[in-house]
């Protein structure tokens, strides 16, 4: 919103700009549209900018200096745009405003500003800020409006100013100048001022109502006159001199009977007269007068000792003045009388003070440190001189807002505007400060560890719950049995978010009840401390037991509420579980530790329409009628198997299923609203194989008799491995052949893979703590490539772990700011924080290492070991490596090589250490040298070469004349050289990638690669073709090869049919053109990608046919020819999309995203509503997904203002797909800044929403914030994020700097390199060049 003070002096004009919408208040109170010339005296304060988007877009602190100009021009800018933004924040729409306090209401400063969350103090700040910069007069202006009660006849109002400087250069006010004047809105009633000031230099009262031009300075007498002389508006028009003629006119008439006030009169020279005002005022004075002696009178009759209020005003007059702490009878010896006088705020009262007691005095020189010791040496001797309460108040007031003044300058100034240094590197945080706990009350909380004490292990749970899917209350009880392994007095555990109404504490055979003496809550570790009036004896079990309710929330972690649409449009509710890593607490008191493991029985109370849903069973269900009501049953269900509080899960819905058995007869059914159902057949069937194959892989049965997967519509995850009831989002499990494409199969089928793995591999055996998260998902994540491929050949799931698995951890732990696999957790925050691709990505791609150093049976055999020796119960890490290293000394035939390796020397070298090797592989003389040094693409800081961590590093290497591979070993050692082969073409190592480590070349090998590719070598796999490409493109990024070899070894792909090659290079030629986006350079790289991709665009078509793979690369290369622009690529997607929308052609499933992406971005309006219609009626999960993120390709920028709005609003779409809406916006070239610019306006509404789960915020910050390429960008990505709490997301953010610097850094390094080759190459091809054509490469 915005206020305009459009005629400067007499009147008050609104524009609001909500939603866009512009009005403006006329004079006659009329609500008008706005105009562009409304705005003009914006316009010019803003220096050229559009002064509503500027409020809009600025986005907070991170406003920062144009180029040229200087730091204090740019804090002035700043501090303009900050309060027009504080002002847009913190305001309404106009039209509640304005029925509050236009025209004939009052008008408070909180109805102008009518945000609730804000204090009065805050409002009345930003209405001090907003009048501040309507009134162009002054350069720096403070009114303070107030409230007063309407005049009916003029519709006038009071408003207090305090002027701090006058328009005209030659004038000043004193800052603590004081005016009051009634203030017409309509500008045609009598306008009077009042004023009071101190200042060397003051100008007239009248100044405040006419804009005349003001006195010169004058004396302070006559200042002193100017502060109590009247104005009327009705003196506007009048000049200087008609006024002071009218004044000497009445004051000649006035001489006679009132020779004071005639005194006072003529020495106002410059101020309006006229006697009405001189009158009233007088009457006012009177009043005043007599209030001040009806006070006196009122202080007489008390004494004066021991008087509180007097105390208080003597000590605040004290702080003022500067006058030591005084008895405040002490003021007795002002006068004879003993009466107090009630000084003014400024020296001329105390002088008339001073006066009146009868002691003559100086009057004080201005300033107020001259001010000070002037009272102090007067006034010492009386001890204290008292003032009136409302002048205590005033000043307390001016105190309090000198205080908010100085916090708002600080909160919004100084981030905006900080110098650029220049130097890249991560924000450095300053650490917490150490506190010792204590409880919401204040009170000492005894227990300061994030651990729970280990004197108390739990060994069952028995939980009741009840939760009423219309109130969303729960109700719940829990009884813990527990064994004593220390003696001790207290028990901790963990409690989040709920009441807990009742506890008891007994003995296992309930003889002997404990009294817990105190509870205690500490809610930053959500522990509960209870304190027992006697010990609890080692070895003893005991029985603690709980009450406890809570209230059902949309969270997504914990026990929270789900909803879906049914098939008839009506809105159902579910009641779901998400405990990982750390919410059972959020559900029931429990000791929430993955290794405090338990049994767990549950009583679901739940309504008849309802089904409940446990780890384990149905064991029985009884009717609750009798007791609470019609319909209510409760099942119980089966005691689980000893497992982790966070594999806990419990369901209530109205959900249907689906139902098959495994061979080793387990139950696997897949549940789902109703109406969906049928689309799990297919995560069904892939349950059903892989369970079994997972049976003889780990050699050890499943160890519950049924296996649930659930879909579950809000979900923040992509599934849950809750043990026998595992959780998914929609479209993780759901697959509907007619509307799906191979993508998406193949991704129900990785993601069940990988939760069933879980059933082994962190349910069974469990890390015994958080840092070694990394052992479940790193392996979970190996086996969903191993499982999906076992149930799905076709799929060829060997190069594709090598793209979504190696390939991608390579590039996140080349980054400075990456972490070892294995790290220690030491705060909550961290926990969530460790759940990132280094967990899941590079620990799968270390144990693929392993397992192709050691061989598949070998590796087999030790995790054979490994889940038998820990089974249900806990492990660590070295656990793992020495069940391994055991299977491999027993192996009958030992890996190739010198025998086993040092399996926990070699995991540790991965595990431990952040980063990974770049292996340097120079081959001369018949010696093949192997070296090895940390690969980072920025250097690191401060780092030493002797410090350079070393790996264990398995390397195989194809050499040409040479049968078989050449395994070579650095066992922690720099380098080491071989022999081999003297004459050699070439040489390749990390045969098929299956080392975590990148490889490089002299330069005449690179060359010879290339020819391999070129020439289509059946020496090179599609996995060692892809990691070639991909090894090349990034040493360039890293600054250690020339752009020219990645770009020579891309045209291999005009001959290329795998699909790993065209996905590595789509992903490094894609970010290229990103970066060069507003290059010269951008053409000719899209022109040779349009080359590149023509041959085999030509062979594959658009129709649907093939394998699996043929498919998969087929929507990669329309999809890649659409967004280069390849002319035939864009008319046949846009033609495709036409004949959905006109003649409801269906679009192929393997197309939809490409064709309904393409539709939208060269479409108009229409066709972006009919896609958004359709999405809001789409019932099947994945189409929804597709239309969704296809919303997002739009051109328009209103459009994408107002999808970006009403998706993050939550009620159109769901929060939990609000990431998805990022990551399509973000990848649109023309949406990009302004999705930054709305995730800055937004970022506290988006931290609200998503503030407690990492994927969210994560995934923001990496796909938004990574991209920039400028270091504008970099400092206002750093500007923004300042100072602000992201959690477990400040890691991302790290890594997403980084990423912009090493944008930065290739646009100057490389950017020339490439547009020399690019033009080289272009020529050559006019030349006559004859054109690339496809081939079938083996896959
Ligand atoms: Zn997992």
């Amino acid at each position: 919103m915005l206020f305009s003070d459009r005629s400067q002096q007499s009147h008050l004009s609104l524009v609001s700009a909500s939603d866009g919408g512009l009005t403006r208040i006329t004079d006659d109170s009329q609500l008008i549209k706005a105009s562009s010339d409304d705005f003009a005296p914006f316009q010019r304060r803003f220096r050229g900018y559009d002064p509503v988007l500027s409020y809009r877009e600025s986005g907070g602190a991170n406003f920062k200096s144009a180029p040229g100009e200087s730091e204090e021009a740019c804090d002035r800018r700043h501090a303009n745009i900050a309060n027009y933004q504080l002002k847009t924040v913190t305001s309404r729409p106009s039209k509640a405003l304005v029925g509050k306090c236009f025209p004939n209401t009052v008008c408070k400063p909180e109805n102008l500003s009518n945000d609730r969350k804000l204090s009065q103090s805050k409002r009345t700040a930003n209405i001090v800020s907003f009048v501040d910069e309507m009134d162009p007069t002054s350069r720096s202006v403070r009114r303070v409006l107030s409230s007063a009660e309407p005049n009916k006849n003029t519709q006038s109002r009071q408003v207090s100013q305090s002027y701090s400087e006058a328009s005209r250069p030659n004038s000043t006010i004193s800052s603590r100048s004081f005016s009051t004047m009634s203030y017409s809105w309509s500008g045609h009633s009598s306008l009077t001022c009042t004023s009071s000031g101190t200042g060397a230099a003051e100008t007239s009262g009248r100044q405040c109502c006419t804009g005349s031009e003001p006195r010169p300075a004058a004396s302070r007498d006559s200042a002193q006159t100017q502060r109590k002389s009247p104005c009327t508006a009705s003196d506007r028009p009048s000049s200087p001199q008609s006024s002071v003629d009218s004044c000497s006119e009445d004051l000649s008439n006035l001489r006679s009977g009132r020779k004071s006030a005639a005194s006072r009169l003529k020495k106002d020279k410059g101020c309006l007269a006229g006697l009405n005002s001189y009158l009233s005022n007088r009457k006012k004075k009177a009043q005043k007068e007599h209030r001040r002696k009806e006070r006196k009178k009122l202080i007489k009759m008390k004494p004066h000792r021991g008087d509180i209020f007097v105390k208080i005003r003597s000590y605040v007059r004290n702080l003022v003045w500067g006058l030591p702490l005084g008895d405040p009878t002490a003021a007795s010896h002002l006068g004879t009388s003993g009466t107090y006088r009630a000084f003014g705020t400024g020296p001329q009262s105390m002088a008339d003070a001073m006066s009146a007691s009868g002691r003559t005095t100086t009057p004080p020189p201005n300033g107020p440190g001259e001010r000070a010791l002037y009272n102090k040496a007067e006034y010492a001797g009386r001890k204290a001189v008292v003032c009136s309460p409302r002048r205590a108040a005033a000043v307390l007031v001016l105190v309090f807002l000198a205080v908010l003044a100085i916090a708002l300058v600080a909160a919004f100034a100084r981030p905006a505007c900080l110098p650029s240094t220049g130097v890249v590197g991560p924000t450095t945080v300053a650490p917490p400060v150490a506190t010792r706990p204590t409880t919401a009350d204040g009170e000492p909380f005894p227990w300061d560890s994030l651990r729970l004490p280990p004197a108390v292990l739990p060994r069952r749970y028995e939980l009741l719950l009840q939760p009423n899917l219309t109130t969303f209350a729960v109700v719940g009880r829990v009884k813990i049995q527990i064994t004593v392994t220390q003696e001790t007095s207290f028990i901790v555990l963990h409690s989040r978010n709920m009441t807990i109404t009742k506890r008891e504490l007994h003995t296992s055979d309930d003889s002997v009840n404990v009294s817990i003496t105190r509870l205690l809550l500490y809610p930053e570790r959500d522990q509960v401390y209870l304190s027992v009036n006697e010990s609890l004896q080692l070895g003893q079990n005991y029985t603690l037991s709980f009450e406890f309710n809570y209230t059902l929330r949309e969270a997504l972690e914990g026990f929270y509420l789900s909803h879906y649409t049914a098939a008839n449009g009506s809105k159902r509710y579910l009641a779901t579980t998400q405990f990982e890593p750390n919410a059972a607490r959020a559900a029931f008191p429990c000791f929430d530790e993955p290794q405090l493991k338990a049994t767990f029985q549950l009583a679901m109370v739940r309504h008849e329409s309802h089904t409940a849903l446990f780890n384990t069973p149905r064991r029985s269900t009884a009717d609750l009628d009798f007791y609470l009501g019609a319909g209510i049953k409760q099942d119980d269900f089966f005691e689980t198997v000893r497992m982790s509080t966070y594999l806990v899960a419990f369901i209530v819905s109205d959900y249907a299923h689906i139902s098959d058995t495994t061979d080793g007869n387990v139950l696997v059914s897949v549940w789902a609203p109703p109406h969906l159902v049928q689309q799990g057949q297919f995560a069904a069937q892939v349950a059903v194989s892989v369970l079994d194959f997972y049976t003889d892989y780990f050699g050890l049965p499943y160890q519950l008799p049924k296996l649930d997967l659930v879909a579950i519509p809000d979900f923040a995850a992509g599934a849950m491995e809750n043990w026998g009831l595992c959780t998914f989002r929609l479209t993780s499990l759901l697959y509907e052949p007619s509307s799906g494409g191979s993508a998406i199969q193949q991704w129900v089928t990785r993601v069940v893979a990988h939760e069933l793995a879980h059933q082994w591999f962190g349910n069974l055996v469990t890390m015994e703590w958080w840092n070694d998260l990394w052992l479940n998902e790193g392996f979970a994540t190996l086996m969903e490539f191993i499982g999906a491929g076992h149930a799905r050949p076709e799929y060829h799931m060997g190069q594709q772990f090598m793209l979504e698995a190696t390939l991608t951890a390579l590039a996140l732990d080349s980054l400075r700011d990456s972490h070892p696999i294995s790290v220690e957790v030491t705060d909550p925050d961290q926990i969530e924080s460790i759940f990132d691709t280094i967990s899941y990505s590079k620990g799968a791609a270390v144990l693929y290492m392993l397992m192709k150093e050691l061989g598949q049976p070998v590796f087999k055999a030790g995790l054979n070991k490994y889940l038998r020796r820990h089974s249900l119960g806990s492990a660590r890490t070295a656990d793992l490596w020495a069940a391994v290293q055991e299977a491999a000394a027993e192996a009958e035939t030992p890996p190739a090589g010198d025998g086993p390796p040092d399996v926990q020397a070699m995991m540790d070298s991965w595990t431990r250490q952040k980063s990974y090797p770049l292996i340097s592989v120079v081959l001369s003389a018949g010696r093949l040298t192997v070296r090895q040094a940390p690969f980072t693409q920025l250097p690191a800081v401060g780092a030493r070469q002797s410090d350079a961590p070393l790996w264990h590093v398995p390397l195989s290497c194809r050499l040409h004349r040479r049968a078989g591979l050449l395994a070579v070993r650095l066992n922690g050692t720099a380098s080491v050289t071989v022999s081999a082969p003297r004459q050699s073409a070439w040489y390749y190592c990390n045969v098929n990638k299956t080392g975590v480590y990148r490889v490089t070349y002299p330069a005449d090998n690179w060359a010879a690669l290339q020819q391999l590719l070129l020439a289509g070598s059946s020496h090179l796999s599609v996995q060692d073709r892809a990691a070639i490409i991909d090894d090349a493109f990034s040493l360039n990024r890293a600054d250690l090869l020339n752009a020219s070899v990645p770009l020579r070894l891309s045209t291999s792909l005009s001959r290329e049919a795998g699909l790993a090659p065209w996905a590595v290079s789509r992903r490094h030629l894609d970010w290229w053109l990103q970066l060069l986006y507003d290059q010269p350079t951008h053409a000719p790289l899209q022109h040779f990608v349009r080359r590149l991709i023509a041959p085999q665009y030509g062979q594959l078509g658009w129709s649907e046919q093939g394998s699996h793979v043929v498919r998969r690369l087929r929507a990669l290369v329309l999809a890649w020819a659409v967004s280069v622009r390849l002319p035939e690529a864009v008319a046949r997607a846009r033609t495709l999309f036409s004949d959905w929308r006109n003649a409801g052609l269906p679009v192929p499933p393997d197309l939809r995203q490409l064709v309904y992406s393409t539709g939208v971005e060269y479409g108009d309006t229409g066709d972006w509503q009919f896609v958004w219609q359709r999405y809001l009626n789409a019932t099947t999960p994945t189409e929804k997904n597709s239309l969704l993120r296809a919303l997002g390709a739009s051109t328009d920028p209103l459009i994408l203002e107002h999808f970006l709005r009403i998706s993050l609003a939550g009620e159109l779409v769901r929060s939990q797909d609000f990431v998805l809406v990022v990551e399509s916006t973000a990848a649109n070239q023309a949406a990009r800044l302004r999705l930054w610019r709305f995730v800055r306006l937004n970022w506290h509404k988006i931290l609200d929403k998503f503030g407690g789960g990492t994927f969210m915020i994560d995934n923001i910050i990496q796909e938004l914030v990574s991209r920039f390429s400028t270091q504008l960008e970099l400092e206002e990505v750093r500007a923004f994020f300042d100072g602000k709490d992201l959690r477990s997301a400040s890691r991302s953010l790290r890594q997403a700097l980084e990423s912009i610097q090493l944008n930065i850094r290739w646009r100057g390094s490389h950017q020339a390199a490439a547009a020399a080759w690019l033009e080289d190459w272009s020529r050559r091809e006019a030349a006559g060049a004859a054109p690339p054509t496809a081939r079938h490469w083996p896959n």
